[in-house]
């Protein structure tokens, strides 16, 4: 399988930040060196912006969000529908800044990936447990517990979603977990993913929390790590391409 490298922009870039920052990308993108597929997922006011600069290009482009309903009076809310006009690949759900600051529940999460599915928008699902939960020993029940929320409402689409594991301690905070750590809990879902679909290894199981040009060839050598979901080094066009290009299939 070819791997993944998928940026998260989270709430930062202006029209004119994420031009040059795309262009950069799109200059130092060698075809011939890069074998993983790249995505960067950006602020839905961006969406049409990053379309215009990508289409044609190696990368693709999704949201950061998706609203769990399909359309009416929800304020604020952007559909799946709407992405999807916008030619979105992805859309991040459960992300842990959206559970923890928002609020949303394993329930709502599992609802937002059946509506990207519905619209064909792959739901990259985050799933992973504070530094509270893996110091009291809780870590696989956590993960474990937020993606069964998913496999059992899209069920027969289980092998369409992508999963990242996130640990919380470890995004934005420079602290990243080690090749071993992230592994052994890459191993945990994969086992979950077996006994959901017929296609385990169909399903990408990125790895997110600082991971940055210095570290990513060695998270990414382990067996179970199809990718990276990439914070604060999506921001930086060198960085970004220094670890797509360690992502060898
Ligand atoms: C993220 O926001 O998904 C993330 C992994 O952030 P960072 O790489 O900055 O830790």
């Amino acid at each position: 399988m070819k791997k993944r490298i998928v940026g998260n922009w989270k709430m930062n870039g202006s029209l004119a930040a994420n031009e040059a920052l795309v262009q950069a990308m799109l200059a130092g993108l060698d075809p011939q060196a890069i074998e993983a597929e790249l995505a960067l997922c950006v602020p839905a006011p961006y969406l049409a912006q990053l379309q215009s600069l990508l289409s044609g290009s190696l990368m693709a482009w999704g949201a950061q969000d998706v609203s769990a309903h399909e359309q009416g009076a929800f304020t604020g809310e952007v559909s799946a529908a709407m992405l999807k006009d916008f030619g979105c690949r992805y859309a991040i759900v459960g992300h842990s800044e959206r559970r923890q600051y928002h609020a949303e529940t394993d329930a709502l999460v599992a609802t937002k990936a059946q509506r990207a599915l519905a619209a064909g928008i792959t739901p990259i699902v985050c799933v992973g447990e504070t530094l509270a939960q893996r110091e009291a020993g809780e870590t696989e029940a956590v993960v474990k517990r937020q993606l069964a929320a998913v496999i059992h409402a899209v069920t027969h689409c289980t092998n369409e979603i992508v999963v990242a594991y996130e640990p919380v301690w470890a995004i934005g905070t420079g602290k990243t977990a080690t090749p071993e750590m992230a592994q052994a809990v890459h191993a945990v879902l994969r086992a979950q993913l077996a006994a959901a679909t017929e296609h385990p290894k169909r399903v990408p199981i990125l790895y997110g929390g600082s991971m940055n040009a210095a570290n990513a060839a060695s998270l990414l050598a382990e067996p179970d790590i199809d990718g990276g979901l990439i914070g604060g080094a999506s921001l930086k066009s060198a960085d970004f391409l220094q670890i797509a290009a360690a992502a060898k299939a």
